[in-house]
């Protein structure tokens, strides 16, 4: 067997590619989700990847499921944290709850994925952390104080981990995806979605697989010397 990964929102979009990526390279991986459990049975059925629910916001509940994977599939070696959540709004309107709900997901639910697996990679003298960015964290976004918040505090957060495992042979780092053909993505109307495409250099939409690839090499021996980076793909958007 394969080590251990673990995948938070690893059952639907960017999640599952990478859940399937760190398969198909020799991992065992599982998958965490929130709620869907219609698209956790599906992708389970479809992949033989086991699935696991808790709420990443929640610290005790994140522990419970983490102990459960380590009794299930052995030590968690590689940890990816790529749950996360919008809720969008312009400043002026943004409700308390909008920028908490934002916040405890994708900010907290970093700390609480990590922080149960950390004591363990250390001991163990390996570990591969590695976080799910996005473009917004790097640039800002209109109506997204909340969410480009939490992503660049990804980029803070690796940039510490790394200073902090490097000794004990953990590596962390983050991915800034761009735009990517996930459901959400191409639930938008076409027109919105096509001038979504106009400011994308490459000209077109990432593809999750090509965000899972990144995953795969970072967690790869390969990469033991990257400590505290960020890989941006987002078909040069970020650089207009
Ligand atoms: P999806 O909405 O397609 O999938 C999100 C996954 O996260 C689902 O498996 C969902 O579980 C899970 N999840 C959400 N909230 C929680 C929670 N509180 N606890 C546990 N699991 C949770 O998202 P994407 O694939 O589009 O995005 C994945 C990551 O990539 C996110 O961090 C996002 O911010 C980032 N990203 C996405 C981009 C894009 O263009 N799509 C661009 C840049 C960054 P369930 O299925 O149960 O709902």
């Amino acid at each position: 067997m394969g080590r251990v990964a673990l995948v938070t929102g690893g059952s639907r979009g960017i999640g599952a590619a990478i859940s399937r990526a760190l398969k198909d390279a020799g991992y065992s991986v599982a998958a965490s989700y929130a709620g869907n459990d219609e698209a956790a049975k599906a992708f389970s059925d479809e992949t033989g990847i086991k699935t696991y629910k808790w709420n990443v916001a929640d610290y005790e509940a994140s522990k419970a499921g983490i102990d459960q994977v380590e009794a299930d599939l052995g030590p968690i070696e590689v940890v990816v944290a790529n749950a996360g959540i919008t809720k969008d709004a312009p400043f002026h309107k943004m409700t308390p709850e909008q920028w908490n709900a934002v916040i405890d997901t994708n900010l907290t639910g970093v700390f609480n994925t990590v922080h149960p697996v950390w004591p363990g990679m250390r001991e163990r003298k390996f570990g591969r952390v590695i976080v799910i960015s996005s473009i917004n964290g790097q640039k800002g976004q209109f109506a997204q104080v909340n969410y480009a918040a939490t992503k660049a505090g990804d980029l803070g957060i690796v940039k510490s981990l790394a200073q902090e495992g490097a000794r004990a042979g953990i590596t962390a780092n983050a991915i800034c995806p761009g735009y990517i053909a996930t459901e959400m993505v191409m639930a938008v109307p076409e027109k919105v979605r096509e001038s979504i495409i106009g400011q994308i250099p490459a000209g077109r939409l990432g593809e999750p697989e090509e965000i899972a690839r990144c995953v795969a090499f970072l967690a790869s021996d390969d990469a033991g010397f990257i400590n505290g980076s960020t890989i941006s793909a987002n078909g040069a958007q970020f650089f207009v």
